[in-house]
């Protein structure tokens, strides 16, 4: 085998199987180092995103709303059915079988493309060149013209709740457990800990959130955080704001948490302790001594817009560098790269990166929040359109939340766009495109939706934005 690449990539997470599999199209010879090993010990691709993050939660987000639906909203829908039971060994097994198909896939898709995969650890040293040592515990030195460095992300450890595996978990931990924690705490109200508490809570778990600030989603537009904190505690999520943790100590199979808030010293007993207070830049054994590349004071590798690390030759994308920690923003970055590598013109649009949170309702936005722009001191006008008003909406017994629009009060353009709602998701995709083209809110509204669907409420937020929407009273 081949000791000499155009392009290494060191990590095969959703930022750096992308620029592989890039890099291959534009005809340049390609290794993909991946240290990845599940539970079991197996090696896999796709990293934290396909392994144990974006895809696993979301086939537990998926079994359990179903799990729900069937319980609270069959009977309205005129289905009588009687002896549903949760059997999550099934559930969990669903999930592992899409989670392998995945990770298979991609070295599926590598074999196609014709990039070498290496399942091993893999260091940079000095002059392009980096050290690859495989699982067997073989090393082998690779050379390349060019090494993208895409090694991702860790949980943050919390000092006074460490984790254990067993009773203090990650979010990691959090998908694997194999019995419905009767009662759950989570530490964070960040997206994991609504992923997550939601999952759990359907499934009949108990559950407490214990979030420091005293803020809601804080980096979310607050009109739709304080839709969605009435929503979430409408389902019984016991959202605690403004509360922090002091202390977790483990006795007689449970987890003691004392926090303090507003009102003092508090405590809670829960069966599992779920920490999820963001993630941080995962770098360890990435750079030999004497490589040049710079960590910045966060431990994020230093990269500039085009995500060049200032070492000729080496770049670095992904959630190892500074900007969200998204698999979509990530594999931008390892595409935009393979191309500029292969001297074609790429760019990654920062200003367009939506977010998602996939509870229910699901929560989705892109560009600025209400806040953002106020405090920019331009001038601004909104729409907003309730899903109660949308017949589709109401069809799917899911009527509620709305779209908003933030508009440029002198030229229109889309500054930005908030849903919360059902497939917020899926419906952002049409504000990001037009945001992507400076589209303006009469754009949107000149554009024809289908009816009866749920796109429709993205188009009457545009209408309204002009107190023009046709089927919801204008404010
Ligand atoms: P990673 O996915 O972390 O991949 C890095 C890979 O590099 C890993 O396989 C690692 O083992 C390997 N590696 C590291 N160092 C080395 C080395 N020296 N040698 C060899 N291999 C190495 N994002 C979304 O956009 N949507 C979601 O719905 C979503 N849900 C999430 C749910 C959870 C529970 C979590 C934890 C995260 C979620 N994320 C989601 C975030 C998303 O997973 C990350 O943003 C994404 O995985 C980052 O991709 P990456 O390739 O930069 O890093
Ligand atoms: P997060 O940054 O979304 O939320 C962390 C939350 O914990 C924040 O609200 C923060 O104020 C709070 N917090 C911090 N320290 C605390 C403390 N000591 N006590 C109590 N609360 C504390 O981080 P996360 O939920 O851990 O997620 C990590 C990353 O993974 C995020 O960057 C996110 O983008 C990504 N992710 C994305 C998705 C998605 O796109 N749907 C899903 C899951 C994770």
């Amino acid at each position: 085998m081949a000791d000499n690449f155009d392009v290494i990539v060191i990590g095969g997470g959703p930022a750096g199987y992308p620029a592989a599999i890039r890099a291959a199209q534009n005809k340049l010879s390609v290794a993909c180092i991946d240290e990845w090993k599940n539970l079991d010990g197996t090696p896999a691709f796709g990293g934290t995103c396909l392994n144990a993050g974006c895809i696993p939660s979301k086939a537990l987000l998926e079994s359990s709303e179903l799990f729900h639906r069937a319980h609270s909203e069959f009977a309205a829908h005129g289905i009588q059915a009687s002896g549903i039971t949760l059997d999550l060994a099934a559930m969990q097994k669903r999930k592992a079988t899409i989670v392998k198909s995945m990770t298979n896939g991609i070295l599926a898709l590598f074999k196609a493309a014709g990039v070498t995969p290496l399942q091993g650890h893999g260091t940079l040293l000095p002059g392009k060149k980096v050290q690859f040592k495989a699982h067997d515990g073989t090393t082998r030195e690779l050379t390349a013209k060019h090494v993208v460095l895409a090694s991702g992300s860790a949980p943050i450890e919390l000092r006074s709740a460490p984790f254990d595996g067993k009773f203090i978990v990650d979010s990691w931990g959090a998908l694997e457990f194999d019995a419905v924690p009767p009662r759950l705490g989570v530490i964070g109200a960040g997206v994991i800990g609504l992923e997550l508490g939601s999952v759990w809570r359907r499934l009949g778990s108990q559950v407490v959130v214990l979030e420091a600030l005293p803020d809601f989603l804080a980096i979310a537009d607050q009109q739709l955080a304080k839709e969605a904190l009435r929503h979430f505690r409408k389902q019984e999520l016991d959202i605690r704001l403004g509360a922090k943790v002091t202390g977790a100590t483990v006795s007689g199979g449970a987890v003691n948490v004392t926090y303090t808030d507003a009102k003092g010293e508090q405590s809670i007993t829960v069966d599992k302790l779920v920490v999820c207070i963001g993630r941080r830049p995962y770098t360890t054994g990435l750079l030999a001594e004497g490589t040049g590349v710079q960590l910045d004071e966060r431990g994020f590798i230093k990269v500039d817009h085009e995500c060049r690390t200032g070492v000729e030759g080496i770049w670095a994308v992904g959630d190892c560098v500074r900007g969200p920690m998204l698999a979509h923003k990530g594999k931008e970055e390892g595409v935009m790269v393979a191309d500029l590598i292969a001297g074609r013109f790429a760019e990654v649009n920062y200003k367009t990166i939506p977010s998602v949170i996939y509870t229910a309702p699901e929560i989705a936005w892109v560009g600025q929040t209400e806040e953002q722009v106020k405090a920019s001191g331009r001038p601004y006008k909104t729409g907003v359109f309730p899903f109660l008003a949308s017949g589709r909406a109401k069809a799917m017994e899911a009527a509620q939340g709305f779209a908003k629009i933030i508009a440029a009060q002198d030229d229109d353009e889309i500054l930005g766009v908030h849903i919360i709602g059902p497939m917020a998701g899926e419906l952002i995709a049409e504000a990001v495109l037009a945001m992507e083209y400076s589209a303006s809110s009469e754009d949107l509204q000149r554009t024809i939706h289908a009816h009866p669907t749920l796109s429709e409420a993205v188009h009457e937020a545009a209408l309204a934005v002009d107190k023009r929407a046709i089927d919801s009273i204008n404010r």
